[in-house]
């Protein structure tokens, strides 16, 4: 496994490697890998010939400073991981590789229509611009025919598709379910940071979202009246405070009107458990 911490570097070696009929996947991650991370790897490993992961904590992208520091980090552990899945090519830049001093070519600003102040838009400002930012710039760095999300952030997914589309890059998105803890809890860097005593109570996030697509595929005239009684069982279960709790449509995320058909939508929640905020969502099918 190769792993690059310049971008030239990096890019020196990929033109190397990518020949004819040679398929390129991509990866983006923040590190503190977990099996979340890891299922995405193999997938690329399954579909491409060749498969790049980076590992970059993307300051911009961070609208809390405390957040940022306190992101975990465990690089060493990370590339023992991913060597263990077969990882080819691992990108591991400092800030001023992905940032360069030297301004890049200026593009027009992106519009998302409104996708980028929902949700965790309206929650974390800044946050989705952040993102759409440094997927681009890594995607122009890396140039993979093929990058892999993970449904555990849908409106990220969503975002990326929309910049891509802006952007025109001839890259295919390509959405993987999220991996689960064996209580249900979705995997996430975050998770290590729960209070031991939260950890158990933080699986009723997943329980109540199943309860809601359950109620709602069987009784979902009133969605409000639900989604009010899943905030309320929520709050009541120790350390954990919803944010926010919404069911909305697979492609604008704006929310369901009441009685209307739920199928296909997609249930999406933040809740704070102890001083961690997770995410967590369900696909109503
Ligand atoms: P992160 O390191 O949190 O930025 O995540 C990197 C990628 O892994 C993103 O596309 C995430 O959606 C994805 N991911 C994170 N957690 C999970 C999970 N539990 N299951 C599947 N994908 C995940």
């Amino acid at each position: 496994m190769k792993v690059f911490h310049r971008a030239a570097d990096l890019q020196e070696y990929l033109r190397k490697r990518r020949t004819n009929n040679r398929s390129v996947g991509f990866v983006p991650t923040m590190g503190a890998l977990h099996q979340g991370h890891l299922a995405l790897v193999e997938r690329s490993r399954e579909e491409n010939q060749l498969t790049i992961v980076s590992i970059f904590v993307n300051p911009t992208q961070f609208n809390d400073p405390e957040d940022l520091q306190k992101y975990p980090r465990s690089p060493g552990k990370d590339i023992e991981l991913l060597a263990g899945v077969g990882c080819e090519v691992v990108f591991l830049p400092v800030v001023a590789e992905v940032y360069p001093s030297v301004a890049k070519e200026t593009n027009p600003p992106l519009d998302f229509n409104g996708l980028d102040t929902v949700l965790e838009g309206e929650m974390r400002p800044g946050h989705f611009a952040g993102v759409a930012d440094v997927v681009e710039r890594l995607l122009r760095l890396t140039k993979p025919d093929r990058l892999y999300l993970g449904q555990k952030d849908y409106q990220q997914v969503a975002i990326v598709r929309s910049m891509i589309r802006q952007r025109n890059l001839p890259v295919e998105v390509c959405m993987a379910p999220i991996v689960r803890a064996k209580d249900g809890l979705a995997l996430s860097s975050r998770n290590q940071r729960l209070q031991p005593e939260y950890r158990s109570h933080a699986s009723n996030i997943y329980k109540h979202l199943n309860l809601l697509k359950v109620n709602l595929l069987n009784k979902g005239k009133n969605q409000t009246g639900l989604i009010r009684k899943t905030l309320d069982v929520l709050s009541e279960v120790p350390g954990c405070r919803p944010e926010y709790l919404s069911v909305i449509d697979p492609d604008s995320l704006e929310p369901l009107i009441d009685g209307s058909p739920v199928t296909g939508a997609v249930i999406v929640t933040a809740v704070w458990v102890g001083d961690v905020r997770l995410i967590d969502n369900v696909i109503v099918q």
